[in-house]
């Protein structure tokens, strides 16, 4: 056994790796739906989006065929409406929330119509937005991510000028980087950073790292304020034996070489076993079958009821032929020549508070490549000067920190939500921003 690129054709891995939400086929086919829309009243689905994207509003518009109206409402409350529409989980968002679950109907595929309506938008660059006369005002912000772009797209529109200091070479942050390519492609990642940075007055600087090509202490100076939204990034290791060997990888490193090298040329292992059972791990573990894995085997050291991810992802990891370990957590991994032999995984029962305690059984799985998918800890690369916790960076009800003019948000911040919460970070930032800069 060993890891090895290349295991696929390219017509597989097309295969493997296209669209798994395919939009609709037909302009009847999205109208049909639509018009199932009942167009509530203090509408449930507008309610559990973090962005409160007035859902009701934007179908009526699509089935009166006004799609740029539509593509309006959703990029004001959102302006990375699009991409949401493929990687948000709105099976626990809005889908799930949809009146028709409550009739044992199926809800509105409302994720498939806010494509439908945001789509084209971004394809054909539609100006759907001004910006404002310039008003003088500078912002620095530290990240093109989603939290930075909408905390950038909403300044800009007000007439700010701002600049993205972006560590990468690419914008758009964990959907460029992060998100398994089935959901969505890196080509529509770029055309949506470049349609939120088609209004003009936002500058992306690239390979520009906080701390390493840049101080906070410069932006500082030159801005008149900042706003960090840089994210998180060390993975959480697993601090047992073995966790060095070669094969053993980091969900995020896996997803980002997916992302960045191409399929072809990213290693597998013939048997993998990927720790976690959030969406990165599903992820990596739909992706390492996809990219030509023989068996991949998920271990969860709780139950399906604690799980962080969805049924519906769950579900697409089943579906891959994934296999599942449920009550295991990892106690080592051996080695045979430096590369990985075994996972030795002690199982759990849970406790009284639905919390993992050993059993002292043990299983060993055979495998070859280990992917570590159990979670992100932020990384305070900002000062050491700025209040946080763990790493974690703190800031005010009016979204400033300990640092006079910086101002902070997304994951960073949370820890690590999802992107509509970083899109909505954004906005608020952007608006503690403006009061900032016009009330000092
Ligand atoms: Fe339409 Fe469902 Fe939202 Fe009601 S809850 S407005 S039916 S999408």
């Amino acid at each position: 056994m060993a890891l090895l690129n290349h295991r696929l054709t390219n017509e597989e891995y097309d295969k493997h790796f296209s669209d798994i939400h395919p939009p609709f086929e037909t302009r009847n086919a999205a109208l049909v739906e639509a018009n199932r829309c009942l167009f509530c009243y203090d509408a449930p689905c507008t309610k559990s989006c973090p962005t409160s994207i007035d859902v009701p509003k934007f179908i009526k518009q699509i089935t009166t065929g006004n799609l740029k109206g539509a593509a309006y409402t959703i990029f004001s409350a959102n302006i990375m409406g699009g991409g949401c529409s493929k990687v948000c989980p709105v099976e626990k968002l809005c889908e799930g929330a949809c009146v028709y679950n409550l009739m044992e109907e199926a809800p509105i595929p409302i994720a498939k119509l806010q494509r439908y309506a945001t789509e084209p938008a971004i394809h054909e660059q539609w100006p759907l937005f001004t910006r404002q006369p310039s008003n003088g005002k500078k912002v620095a912000v530290v990240g093109a991510g989603p939290a930075g772009l909408s905390c950038a797209h909403a300044l800009s529109r007000a007439g700010v000028d701002v600049t993205i200091y972006e560590k990468e070479s690419k914008g758009g942050g964990l959907m460029t980087y992060g998100i398994a390519a089935y959901k969505v492609t890196p080509q529509f990642c770029q055309e949506e950073v470049d349609y939120i940075t088609s209004i003009g007055g936002i500058d992306i600087l690239y390979n520009m790292q906080l701390g390493k090509d840049v101080s906070l202490a410069t932006l500082q100076q030159q801005y008149d304020a900042v706003y960090l939204a840089y994210g998180v990034g060390l993975a959480r290791q697993l601090s047992i034996d073995g966790e060095q060997l070669e094969g053993v990888v980091d969900a995020i490193r896996f997803i980002y070489e997916i992302r960045t090298k191409g399929y072809p040329e990213v290693p597998v292992g013939e048997s993998v076993a990927v720790i976690g059972m959030g969406m990165t791990a599903i992820d990596a573990a739909t992706q390492a079958k996809r990219l030509g894995a023989k068996e991949v085997t998920l271990v969860y050291r709780r139950t399906a009821a604690e799980m962080p991810c969805t049924q519906a992802e769950l579900d697409i990891a089943k579906l891959d032929g994934c296999d599942i370990i449920w009550l295991a957590a990892p106690k080592e991994i051996t080695g045979e020549n430096g590369q990985v032999k075994t996972l030795v995984c002690e199982v759990m029962k849970l406790d009284e508070k639905k919390s993992p305690v050993g059993t002292g059984e043990l299983i060993t799985l055979n495998v070859d490549m280990v992917i570590k998918a159990t979670g992100q800890l932020p990384y305070m690369v900002a000062s050491p000067d700025i209040d946080n916790d763990q790493g974690r960076v703190l800031i005010n009800e009016q979204g400033a920190t300990s640092l006079p003019g910086v101002f902070a948000g997304g994951d960073c911040v949370n820890g690590g939500k999802e992107v509509v919460d970083a899109v909505q970070a954004g906005k608020e930032g952007a608006k503690a921003i403006m009061e900032y800069l016009f009330e000092k």
